[in-house]
């Protein structure tokens, strides 16, 4: 079915409308209209080719909202007319040790990612939700539960997910410190989910002006993270902080918070590597992981989860002509904290 999309064609060149190809829904597929898509830092990362792996066109977007429009007749969970979410997964080989835990991410044979993956059905990449409508496999098609607005809860599908997964598994909760780097798309969910699952919770940035807005969102405590003095206030006395920083930063400086047997955990994904002085791991013992999204069970246990506590994205909405300039602004950190892209506006 030919789709109208936007694409980035080069490294350099503006996002753009393309038109795609998607498949006929098979009998196991759920076809989507894509109502609202997340804009996340990923999608820049890949635009622009930062990590060197782009495969061109590229359409972006693994934060989808839809409806959905048609079923295949083995379909059993969705109906024309149903609410439906796709995240950064649109398939895996569900027989491996990763996919029977769950942890389809990981998957040995290779997960398919919802954009530049490899399209099993078609050839080719895959490509993502800046775009009218996706087909997907009703394995990886999630419930979005009622009374979540629907444009706030998009971005749950990655930036929701990445640090809710890596929050429970190091078991942020009563009696723990926990920080989170960083306050954009990721880290200002980071500060909700760390704040609802009761943690005592610090907002580092480096943005003076966001200050208010972390607290606001549930820190405890906000730290300007140039400022040495307000760094070594909290020297040894984290026990878990978590790192969504999109750019070059200095790990170091977080290593050195960590109390013994603390975590540093990496989210953000700066192109460069970090350097990392080993004598912030010894003295005292502390751990540095990363984590890479979750599995389709918990991005399901995540979504209920918002829709019991009420948790969505603060987001600003935009019009898939102004994606460029969008861009721009999440370089400068300049984002209120997750734009989301009315997909209406592709077929104005
Ligand atoms: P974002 O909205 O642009 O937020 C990144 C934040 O990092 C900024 O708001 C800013 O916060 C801080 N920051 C930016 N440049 C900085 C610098 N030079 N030094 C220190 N802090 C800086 O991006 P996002 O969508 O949350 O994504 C963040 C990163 O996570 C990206 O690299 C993305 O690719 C990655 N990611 C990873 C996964 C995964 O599964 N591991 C999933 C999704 C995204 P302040 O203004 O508060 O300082
Ligand atoms: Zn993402
Ligand atoms: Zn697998």
């Amino acid at each position: 079915m030919p789709t109208r999309a936007f694409a980035a064609t080069s490294p350099t060149s503006p996002l753009g409308p393309h038109a795609i190809e998607r498949r006929e829904p098979t009998p196991g597929d759920v076809e989507i209209e894509i109502l609202y898509c997340g804009v996340c830092h990923t999608d820049l990362h890949f635009a622009r080719d930062e990590w060197g792996f782009t495969s061109f066109p590229v359409v972006p977007g693994h934060e989808i909202l839809g409806r959905v429009t048609r079923v295949g007749e083995a379909v059993t969970r969705f109906s024309p007319g149903d609410p439906a979410a796709v995240g950064c997964l649109v398939d895996s080989c569900r027989t491996c040790a990763s996919c029977k835990a769950d942890q389809e991410q990981f998957c040995l044979g290779g997960a398919v990612f919802t954009y530049n993956g490899e399209d099993k059905h078609l050839g080719g990449m895959t490509y993502g939700g800046y775009s009218e409508k996706i087909v997907v496999d009703e394995a990886f098609t999630l419930k979005v539960p009622a009374g979540l607005d629907p444009a706030g809860a998009a971005p749950l599908l990655c930036a929701g997910i990445t640090t809710y997964s890596p929050l429970r598994r190091w078991n942020a909760g009563p009696g723990k410190k926990v920080g989170i780097v960083g306050l954009g798309g990721l880290g200002h969910m980071g500060v909700k989910f760390a704040r609802a699952f009761g943690a005592h919770t610090v907002l580092f940035t480096t943005s003076e002006g966001k200050v208010a807005d972390g607290k606001r969102l549930g820190a405890d405590e906000v730290v300007i993270s140039k400022d040495e003095a307000q760094m070594e206030a909290h020297a040894g006395s984290f026990d878990m902080i978590l790192d969504t920083v999109s750019a070059d930063h200095d790990l170091n400086a977080y290593l050195n918070l960590l109390k013994l047997d603390g975590s540093l955990v990496l989210v953000g994904a700066p192109p460069n590597p970090q350097p990392v002085s080993v004598f912030g791991l010894f003295m005292p013992r502390r751990h540095l992981s990363g984590s890479l999204i979750g599995g389709i069970a918990e991005t399901q246990e995540m979504l209920d989860f918002c829709g019991e506590h009420g948790i969505v994205c603060e987001i600003e909405q935009i019009r898939i002509q102004q994606i460029n300039e969008a861009y721009e602004r999440m370089l400068r950190s300049d984002v209120k904290y997750r734009f989301v892209i009315d997909m209406a506006s592709i077929r104005a």
